[in-house]
């Protein structure tokens, strides 16, 4: 759990909508005869309302350890709106979900690390980022 932020998980699903994690790989892998792609949205993720639910982890309390389900947030996206740029992983719960609601809306545009790293005043971004329009 990262102690650089205040907020626990807020079950937003911002992390697994952005990329599948390393235990979706090894289950599409082995079930399914599937490889899943870094950047693309873990098929395992349903969303329960505003919550994001993952499916392995709801069968396996062993699972939602090791996947550090409900601990920290440590996902390094960035909330920009103007001038002014946040660590997603420091936003309130709510507004993590409203980012999430927004960005499966299409309301907000996720940026990739190529896109915005010839931009001189976002040099100092190491990930991925989220842009409120
Ligand atoms: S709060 Fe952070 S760790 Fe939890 S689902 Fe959202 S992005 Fe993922
Ligand atoms: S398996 Fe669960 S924790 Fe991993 S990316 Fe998918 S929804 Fe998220």
């Amino acid at each position: 759990m990262s102690a650089k932020y205040p907020y626990s998980c807020a079950r937003c699903g911002y992390c697994c909508n952005q990329t599948p994690c390393k235990i979706a790989k090894e289950a599409a892998l082995h079930f399914e005869g599937v490889i899943l792609q870094d950047g693309q949205r873990c098929p395992y993720l349903k969303f329960e309302g505003a919550l994001a639910v993952c499916g392995p982890a709801r069968r396996s309390s062993m699972l939602c350890v090791a996947l550090g389900i409900g601990q920290g947030c440590c996902t390094r996206a960035w909330v920009v709106n103007g001038e002014k740029s946040t660590p997603f992983a420091s936003l309130h719960p709510d507004d993590k979900r409203a980012v999430v609601a927004a960005v499966r809306a299409g309301a907000v545009k996720v940026m990739e690390k190529a896109e915005w790293k010839d931009n001189p005043g976002l040099k100092r971004l190491t990930e991925n980022m989220v842009e409120v329009l």
